[in-house]
Protein backbone atom coordinates (compact mmCIF):
# COMPACT_ATOMS: atom_id res chain seq x y z
CA UNK A 1 0.00 0.00 0.00
CA UNK A 2 1.41 3.56 -0.89
CA UNK A 3 0.56 6.96 -0.74
CA UNK A 4 0.17 9.28 -4.01
CA UNK A 5 1.59 12.47 -3.42
CA UNK A 6 0.81 15.10 -6.12
CA UNK A 7 2.89 18.13 -6.46
CA UNK A 8 5.57 15.82 -4.30
CA UNK A 9 8.63 17.91 -5.65
CA UNK A 10 6.47 21.35 -5.01
CA UNK A 11 7.22 23.26 -1.97
CA UNK A 12 4.84 22.08 0.49
CA UNK A 13 4.83 18.28 -1.18
CA UNK A 14 8.27 18.08 -0.75
CA UNK A 15 7.78 18.53 3.01
CA UNK A 16 5.14 16.20 3.41
CA UNK A 17 7.15 13.63 1.28
CA UNK A 18 10.03 13.97 3.95
CA UNK A 19 7.82 13.41 6.87
CA UNK A 20 6.11 10.06 5.32
CA UNK A 21 9.76 8.54 4.16
CA UNK A 22 10.52 9.79 7.85
CA UNK A 23 8.29 7.04 9.04
CA UNK A 24 8.99 4.61 6.23
CA UNK A 25 6.08 5.15 4.25
CA UNK A 26 5.75 4.03 0.37
CA UNK A 27 5.47 7.05 -1.38
CA UNK A 28 4.55 7.92 -5.14
CA UNK A 29 5.11 11.30 -6.40
CA UNK A 30 2.83 12.49 -9.47
CA UNK A 31 4.57 15.79 -10.33
CA UNK A 32 5.37 17.38 -13.79
CA UNK A 33 8.07 19.54 -12.01
CA UNK A 34 6.59 22.67 -13.46
CA UNK A 35 7.61 24.56 -10.34
CA UNK A 36 8.88 21.62 -8.53
CA UNK A 37 12.46 20.21 -8.39
CA UNK A 38 13.72 16.18 -8.44
CA UNK A 39 16.35 17.36 -6.07
CA UNK A 40 13.63 18.22 -3.14
CA UNK A 41 12.43 14.42 -3.13
CA UNK A 42 13.29 12.74 -0.49
CA UNK A 43 15.16 9.50 -0.63
CA UNK A 44 13.42 6.36 -1.46
CA UNK A 45 10.18 8.18 -3.07
CA UNK A 46 9.80 7.28 -6.46
CA UNK A 47 9.27 10.39 -9.08
CA UNK A 48 6.99 9.51 -11.91
CA UNK A 49 6.85 12.71 -13.84
CA UNK A 50 3.46 13.91 -15.58
CA UNK A 51 0.56 15.47 -15.35
CA UNK A 52 -2.05 15.00 -12.94
CA UNK A 53 -4.99 15.82 -15.68
CA UNK A 54 -3.91 12.99 -17.52
CA UNK A 55 -6.18 10.47 -16.24
CA UNK A 56 -4.79 7.35 -18.05
CA UNK A 57 -1.39 7.53 -16.02
CA UNK A 58 -3.27 8.35 -12.33
CA UNK A 59 -5.25 5.41 -12.77
CA UNK A 60 -2.17 3.18 -13.79
CA UNK A 61 -0.24 4.59 -11.25
CA UNK A 62 -3.02 3.71 -8.57
CA UNK A 63 -3.25 -0.01 -9.89
CA UNK A 64 0.75 -0.33 -10.03
CA UNK A 65 1.58 0.75 -6.45
CA UNK A 66 -1.68 -0.15 -4.64
CA UNK A 67 -2.77 3.21 -3.97
CA UNK A 68 -4.61 3.51 -1.01
CA UNK A 69 -4.51 7.65 -0.68
CA UNK A 70 -3.93 10.65 -2.53
CA UNK A 71 -2.47 13.95 -0.99
CA UNK A 72 -3.64 16.18 -3.48
CA UNK A 73 -1.23 19.13 -3.63
CA UNK A 74 -0.42 20.03 -7.21
CA UNK A 75 -2.17 23.31 -8.38
CA UNK A 76 -0.62 26.95 -9.67
CA UNK A 77 -1.17 29.25 -6.16
CA UNK A 78 -0.36 33.02 -7.53
CA UNK A 79 -3.43 35.16 -6.58
CA UNK A 80 -2.58 37.80 -9.03
CA UNK A 81 -1.72 35.32 -11.99
CA UNK A 82 -4.88 33.86 -11.64
CA UNK A 83 -6.58 37.21 -12.11
CA UNK A 84 -4.58 37.33 -15.27
CA UNK A 85 -4.93 34.07 -16.65
CA UNK A 86 -8.57 32.43 -15.09
CA UNK A 87 -9.01 30.18 -17.55
CA UNK A 88 -4.98 28.82 -17.22
CA UNK A 89 -6.32 28.52 -13.20
CA UNK A 90 -9.19 26.64 -14.08
CA UNK A 91 -7.82 24.40 -16.45
CA UNK A 92 -5.03 23.52 -14.17
CA UNK A 93 -6.52 23.68 -10.77
CA UNK A 94 -10.29 22.70 -11.70
CA UNK A 95 -10.29 20.40 -14.41
CA UNK A 96 -6.98 18.37 -13.77
CA UNK A 97 -8.30 18.10 -10.38
CA UNK A 98 -11.48 16.51 -11.83
CA UNK A 99 -9.37 13.76 -14.18
CA UNK A 100 -7.64 13.27 -10.85
CA UNK A 101 -11.04 12.66 -8.64
CA UNK A 102 -11.79 10.64 -12.01
CA UNK A 103 -8.91 8.67 -11.83
CA UNK A 104 -9.56 7.83 -7.89
CA UNK A 105 -12.93 6.69 -8.03
CA UNK A 106 -12.15 4.09 -10.80
CA UNK A 107 -8.75 3.07 -9.82
CA UNK A 108 -11.25 2.37 -6.22
CA UNK A 109 -8.62 5.16 -3.82
CA UNK A 110 -10.81 5.68 -0.53
CA UNK A 111 -8.52 8.19 0.82
CA UNK A 112 -8.11 11.73 -0.33
CA UNK A 113 -6.89 14.80 1.31
CA UNK A 114 -6.71 18.35 -0.75
CA UNK A 115 -4.77 20.97 -0.46
CA UNK A 116 -7.50 24.30 -0.16
CA UNK A 117 -6.64 27.47 0.68
CA UNK A 118 -8.13 30.25 2.91
CA UNK A 119 -8.66 32.01 -0.45
CA UNK A 120 -11.97 30.64 -0.85
CA UNK A 121 -13.28 32.78 1.68
CA UNK A 122 -12.70 35.86 0.31
CA UNK A 123 -13.22 39.01 2.43
CA UNK A 124 -14.62 37.43 5.07
CA UNK A 125 -17.53 39.27 7.44
CA UNK A 126 -16.03 37.83 10.43
CA UNK A 127 -12.72 37.17 11.54
CA UNK A 128 -11.15 34.95 12.62
CA UNK A 129 -12.83 32.70 9.54
CA UNK A 130 -14.31 29.01 10.57
CA UNK A 131 -14.73 26.47 8.31
CA UNK A 132 -18.99 27.35 8.05
CA UNK A 133 -18.53 31.02 6.95
CA UNK A 134 -19.90 31.78 3.29
CA UNK A 135 -17.60 30.59 0.54
CA UNK A 136 -16.69 34.06 -1.60
CA UNK A 137 -13.99 33.74 -3.13
CA UNK A 138 -12.24 37.17 -4.77
CA UNK A 139 -9.59 35.49 -7.43
CA UNK A 140 -10.09 33.09 -10.07
CA UNK A 141 -7.26 31.25 -7.30
CA UNK A 142 -9.71 30.98 -4.77
CA UNK A 143 -12.55 29.92 -7.17
CA UNK A 144 -10.81 27.10 -8.85
CA UNK A 145 -9.65 25.59 -5.29
CA UNK A 146 -13.64 26.31 -4.04
CA UNK A 147 -14.96 24.60 -7.14
CA UNK A 148 -12.09 21.44 -6.28
CA UNK A 149 -13.54 20.98 -3.34
CA UNK A 150 -17.57 21.26 -4.61
CA UNK A 151 -16.55 18.28 -6.81
CA UNK A 152 -14.69 16.29 -3.81
CA UNK A 153 -17.73 16.66 -1.96
CA UNK A 154 -20.12 15.36 -4.91
CA UNK A 155 -17.89 12.35 -5.61
CA UNK A 156 -17.44 11.50 -2.06
CA UNK A 157 -21.07 11.59 -1.87
CA UNK A 158 -21.35 8.98 -4.54
CA UNK A 159 -18.66 7.14 -4.49
CA UNK A 160 -16.62 5.10 -1.69
CA UNK A 161 -14.45 7.88 -1.23
CA UNK A 162 -13.82 9.50 1.77
CA UNK A 163 -11.91 12.84 1.68
CA UNK A 164 -10.38 15.85 4.09
CA UNK A 165 -9.87 19.23 2.41
CA UNK A 166 -7.59 21.48 4.41
CA UNK A 167 -7.66 25.03 4.04
CA UNK A 168 -4.46 26.29 3.92
CA UNK A 169 -4.21 29.91 5.00
CA UNK A 170 -0.27 31.59 4.64
CA UNK A 171 2.35 28.71 4.74
CA UNK A 172 6.12 30.25 4.89
CA UNK A 173 8.88 28.73 6.60
CA UNK A 174 11.22 25.95 5.91
CA UNK A 175 11.83 22.20 7.31
CA UNK A 176 13.52 22.94 10.39
CA UNK A 177 16.14 20.26 9.88
CA UNK A 178 17.15 22.43 6.63
CA UNK A 179 16.07 19.55 4.01
CA UNK A 180 13.75 21.53 1.86
CA UNK A 181 12.03 25.07 1.47
CA UNK A 182 10.60 27.32 -0.70
CA UNK A 183 13.17 27.03 -3.82
CA UNK A 184 11.03 28.61 -6.42
CA UNK A 185 13.08 31.36 -7.80
CA UNK A 186 10.62 33.85 -8.81
CA UNK A 187 8.29 33.44 -6.05
CA UNK A 188 5.83 36.24 -5.00
CA UNK A 189 4.89 35.56 -1.59
CA UNK A 190 6.08 37.52 0.81
CA UNK A 191 7.95 35.84 3.42
CA UNK A 192 10.08 34.48 0.54
CA UNK A 193 10.47 38.05 -0.66
CA UNK A 194 10.75 39.67 2.28
CA UNK A 195 14.13 37.15 2.78
CA UNK A 196 15.70 37.03 -0.47
CA UNK A 197 15.64 41.09 -0.20
CA UNK A 198 17.42 41.11 3.35
CA UNK A 199 20.32 38.78 2.22
CA UNK A 200 20.66 40.99 -1.28
CA UNK A 201 18.93 39.15 -4.05
CA UNK A 202 16.72 41.98 -4.75
CA UNK A 203 17.33 45.47 -4.26
CA UNK A 204 14.26 46.40 -3.10
CA UNK A 205 10.41 45.45 -2.03
CA UNK A 206 7.11 46.78 -2.33
CA UNK A 207 4.15 46.43 0.38
CA UNK A 208 0.87 46.37 -2.04
CA UNK A 209 -1.21 48.43 -0.41
CA UNK A 210 -1.51 50.85 2.89
CA UNK A 211 -4.99 51.80 2.95
CA UNK A 212 -6.29 49.15 3.70
CA UNK A 213 -9.11 48.60 7.12
CA UNK A 214 -6.41 47.17 8.86
CA UNK A 215 -4.34 48.94 11.99
CA UNK A 216 -1.62 49.66 9.93
CA UNK A 217 -3.08 49.97 6.82
CA UNK A 218 -1.39 46.94 5.43
CA UNK A 219 -2.66 43.89 4.62
CA UNK A 220 -3.07 41.00 7.80
CA UNK A 221 -2.48 37.19 7.17
CA UNK A 222 -1.93 34.18 9.76
CA UNK A 223 1.17 32.68 8.65
CA UNK A 224 1.88 28.97 9.61
CA UNK A 225 4.37 26.81 9.60
CA UNK A 226 4.74 24.34 6.39
CA UNK A 227 6.05 21.42 9.39
CA UNK A 228 2.89 22.34 11.48
CA UNK A 229 0.91 22.02 8.08
CA UNK A 230 2.59 19.03 7.38
CA UNK A 231 1.59 17.84 11.02
CA UNK A 232 -2.09 18.97 9.81
CA UNK A 233 -1.73 16.59 6.93
CA UNK A 234 -0.53 13.50 8.81
CA UNK A 235 -3.82 14.34 11.45
CA UNK A 236 -6.09 14.25 8.17
CA UNK A 237 -4.55 11.03 6.94
CA UNK A 238 -4.49 8.81 10.08
CA UNK A 239 -8.12 10.31 10.62
CA UNK A 240 -9.25 8.87 7.14
CA UNK A 241 -6.98 5.27 7.71
CA UNK A 242 -9.19 4.87 11.33
CA UNK A 243 -12.56 5.15 8.95
CA UNK A 244 -12.76 9.33 9.75
CA UNK A 245 -15.89 11.19 8.31
CA UNK A 246 -15.00 13.42 5.12
CA UNK A 247 -14.33 17.20 6.44
CA UNK A 248 -13.10 19.69 6.08
CA UNK A 249 -10.43 22.14 8.58
CA UNK A 250 -8.78 25.82 8.33
CA UNK A 251 -4.97 25.36 8.80
CA UNK A 252 -3.59 28.50 10.83
CA UNK A 253 -3.07 29.74 14.18
CA UNK A 254 -5.92 32.18 15.01
CA UNK A 255 -3.33 35.21 14.97
CA UNK A 256 -2.85 37.39 12.31
CA UNK A 257 0.18 39.74 11.28
CA UNK A 258 0.51 42.39 8.81
CA UNK A 259 2.71 43.00 5.82
CA UNK A 260 4.71 45.94 7.66
CA UNK A 261 4.99 43.57 10.66
CA UNK A 262 6.40 40.59 8.90
CA UNK A 263 8.99 42.98 7.21
CA UNK A 264 10.08 44.45 10.14
CA UNK A 265 10.20 40.82 11.83
CA UNK A 266 12.40 40.52 8.66
CA UNK A 267 14.62 43.59 8.77
CA UNK A 268 15.11 42.54 12.86
CA UNK A 269 16.28 38.46 12.08
CA UNK A 270 18.48 39.18 9.24
CA UNK A 271 19.98 42.89 10.83
CA UNK A 272 19.66 44.32 7.59
CA UNK A 273 17.51 47.62 6.94
CA UNK A 274 16.59 46.85 3.12
CA UNK A 275 14.58 49.19 1.35
CA UNK A 276 10.48 49.32 1.09
CA UNK A 277 8.47 51.03 -1.39
CA UNK A 278 4.29 51.52 -0.93
CA UNK A 279 2.63 50.18 -4.32
CA UNK A 280 -1.07 50.18 -5.43
CA UNK A 281 -2.87 47.22 -3.91
CA UNK A 282 -2.92 43.33 -5.25
CA UNK A 283 -5.54 42.34 -7.79
CA UNK A 284 -7.92 40.30 -5.60
CA UNK A 285 -6.45 40.70 -2.50
CA UNK A 286 -8.62 40.82 0.71
CA UNK A 287 -7.70 43.31 3.69
CA UNK A 288 -7.69 40.64 6.79
CA UNK A 289 -7.75 36.75 6.68
CA UNK A 290 -7.37 35.00 10.09
CA UNK A 291 -8.24 30.87 10.81
CA UNK A 292 -10.59 29.85 13.60
CA UNK A 293 -8.51 26.70 13.73
CA UNK A 294 -10.86 25.37 16.77
CA UNK A 295 -12.00 22.29 14.52
CA UNK A 296 -8.91 20.79 13.37
CA UNK A 297 -7.69 21.32 16.89
CA UNK A 298 -10.64 19.62 18.71
CA UNK A 299 -11.21 16.96 16.02
CA UNK A 300 -8.07 16.34 15.05
CA UNK A 301 -6.19 17.10 18.03
CA UNK A 302 -3.41 18.96 15.52
CA UNK A 303 -1.14 20.78 17.87
CA UNK A 304 1.55 23.29 16.20
CA UNK A 305 4.71 23.20 17.47
CA UNK A 306 6.31 26.19 15.73
CA UNK A 307 3.69 28.75 16.53
CA UNK A 308 5.64 31.90 15.83
CA UNK A 309 6.36 34.36 13.23
CA UNK A 310 10.17 34.71 14.37
CA UNK A 311 10.93 31.12 14.22
CA UNK A 312 9.04 30.91 10.81
CA UNK A 313 11.44 33.55 9.51
CA UNK A 314 14.24 32.24 11.19
CA UNK A 315 14.04 28.98 9.12
CA UNK A 316 13.01 30.80 6.06
CA UNK A 317 16.26 33.20 5.91
CA UNK A 318 17.94 29.69 6.62
CA UNK A 319 16.74 27.74 3.69
CA UNK A 320 17.63 30.83 1.26
CA UNK A 321 21.34 31.60 3.03
CA UNK A 322 21.32 27.36 1.97
CA UNK A 323 20.06 27.91 -1.51
CA UNK A 324 22.45 30.88 -1.80
CA UNK A 325 25.71 28.68 -1.06
CA UNK A 326 24.60 26.43 -3.51
CA UNK A 327 24.69 28.97 -6.17
CA UNK A 328 27.86 30.33 -5.25
N1 LIG B 1 2.72 41.30 -0.33
C1 LIG B 1 3.43 42.50 -0.42
N2 LIG B 1 4.62 42.50 -1.12
C2 LIG B 1 5.12 41.38 -1.71
C3 LIG B 1 4.38 40.16 -1.61
C4 LIG B 1 3.20 40.17 -0.91
O1 LIG B 1 3.01 43.54 0.09
O2 LIG B 1 6.18 41.46 -2.35
C5 LIG B 1 1.46 41.28 0.43
C6 LIG B 1 0.25 40.86 -0.40
O3 LIG B 1 -0.32 41.95 -1.05
C7 LIG B 1 -0.65 40.27 0.69
C8 LIG B 1 0.34 39.68 1.70
O4 LIG B 1 1.59 40.31 1.44
O5 LIG B 1 -1.36 41.29 1.33
C9 LIG B 1 0.50 38.18 1.55
O6 LIG B 1 0.70 37.89 0.18
P1 LIG B 1 1.24 36.52 -0.34
O7 LIG B 1 1.44 36.64 -1.82
O8 LIG B 1 2.42 36.10 0.48
O9 LIG B 1 0.09 35.49 0.00
P2 LIG B 1 -1.50 35.47 -0.36
O10 LIG B 1 -2.18 36.02 0.87
O11 LIG B 1 -1.70 36.30 -1.59
O12 LIG B 1 -1.80 34.02 -0.57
Amino acid sequence: MAVLVTGGAGYIGSHMVLALRDRDEQVVVLDNLSTGFREALAPGAILIEGDVGDRALVLALIKKHGIEAIIHFAAKIVVPDSVADPLGYYLNNTVKTREMIAAAVEGGVGQMIFSSTAAVYGNPQATPVAEDAALMPLSPYGTSKMMSEMMLRDAAFAHPLRYVVLRYFNVAGADPGGRSGQSTPNATHLIKVAVQTALGMRPSMQVFGDDYATPDGTCVRDYIHVSDLIGAHAAALAHLRHGGASDVFNCGYGHGYSVLEVIDAVKRLSGVDFKVDMAPPRAGDPASIIADAARIRHKLAWMPEHNSLDTIVRSALAWERQLLNRQS
